[in-house]
């Protein structure tokens, strides 16, 4: 059988993360928000009128009229899919030919690497400073002399929470010969989002998602916009009903109340601020500033705490090699459950 697989596969591991119980699970940037009940009524309602005999809509029509209300787009600009990861793998398998390039800063998202190889080309990785700063112009250079086809960057960053800067986003659209895919998975939290600039530029495709600041990890569903030429070439390659009518239906009845999701995005960010200045007074961390839902801290202890923190029922995200190693992420939880995590942190 072996000889029938593809040989450059031979050494990936399929993406398995478990299904363990843990009383508190801050290891994958979910959001602590919990529905009320008029929504799920609602949310409901949409299952129930769902035509499980039909095809969904391929296009997508309602979603992408909505979102694009929320976030000040044309629907025509947008593209939507199985959450944003699906997006990721679209963009690869439409611009790269086999041995083409890609590059990714590191650490970034890890999945543009996987999509990247997956899809035959080779990715460069551009390392951060040891503050985890980017040099914009060796960016730059180093996309145009290695003549990527892609550069993808999260906007903030997972898994450090940073953020680039506006006039330094646009820099990098106007100087690399490259399609740049501005990831904005955590766009809600920060604000300064460059969707504005999807029409300016030929370059420039942007993504996000509803898996974080809109709490809807479980449906999932994520949206790509980008200049109409762009969104042409990339539909060649979409599959036809990659978003089932569920989620569509369910992803409608989120997207109506931006009320709701403003409100979630404040008390997430109030409860980011309160984890920071408590994970701060702990001497032995060294705590990054952070414009997502998650927090990094570097400490010589990661690998200890993390099994200590796990034999207590709290999943966080532990790196084990490489530059994030003696680093841990955690996702901000609820005041009650960030206050858990610190003490036991103490304890320990
Ligand atoms: N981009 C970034 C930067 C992420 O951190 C994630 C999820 N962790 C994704 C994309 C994928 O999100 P989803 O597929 O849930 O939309």
């Amino acid at each position: 059988m072996e000889k029938l697989f593809r040989e450059d596969l031979k050494y990936f591991k399929p993406y398995k993360v478990g299904k363990e119980n843990y009383k508190i699970k801050l290891d994958a940037n979910e959001s602590f928000i919990k529905y009320p009940k008029e929504i799920e009524k609602e949310i409901l309602n949409a299952v129930q009128n769902t035509m499980f005999n039909r095809y969904p809509d391929e296009m997508s029509r309602d979603l992408r009229k909505l979102y694009g209300e929320y976030i000040g787009a044309d629907e025509d600009n947008i593209i939507v899919g199985n959450g944003s990861d699906e997006l990721i793998q679209i963009i690869t398998n439409t611009f790269l030919d086999k041995g083409d390039k890609a590059a990714m800063v590191m650490p970034d998202f890890s999945m543009y690497d996987i999509y990247t190889e997956i899809a035959r080309g080779s990715m460069v990785k551009i390392p951060l400073d040891d503050e985890f700063n980017i040099d914009i112009q060796n960016l730059i250079d180093t996309v145009n002399k290695e003549k990527c086809k892609i550069l993808f960057l999260s906007n903030p960053n997972n898994p450090i929470g940073r953020i680039i800067k506006r006039e330094d986003i646009i820099k990098i659209i106007e100087n690399c010969n490259s399609i740049v895919v501005i990831d904005e998975a955590y766009m809600e939290f920060y604000g300064d989002s460059i969707i504005d600039k999807c029409n300016c530029y030929k370059n420039l495709i942007v993504l996000r998602t509803c898996s974080k600041a809109l709490g809807a990890a479980a449906i999932r569903l994520g949206f790509l916009i980008a200049n109409i030429e762009l969104v042409e070439e990339i539909l060649k390659v979409k599959p036809p009903f990659n978003v089932n009518a569920l989620t569509q239906n369910v992803g409608s009845v989120l997207l109506k109340d931006k009320d709701f999701i403003i409100k979630n995005v404040n008390k997430i960010i109030e409860e980011r601020e309160y984890l920071y200045k408590e994970l701060r007074k702990i001497k032995e961390f060294k705590v990054y500033k952070s414009y997502a839902n998650f927090i990094l801290i570097e400490t010589k202890n990661s690998d200890k705490i993390n099994d200590f923190l796990i034999k207590k029922g709290i999943k966080l995200r532990s790196f084990k090699e490489g530059r994030l190693k003696n680093f841990l992420r955690i996702t901000v939880g609820t005041r009650e459950e960030n206050n858990i995590v610190l003490s036991k942190i103490r304890n320990f």
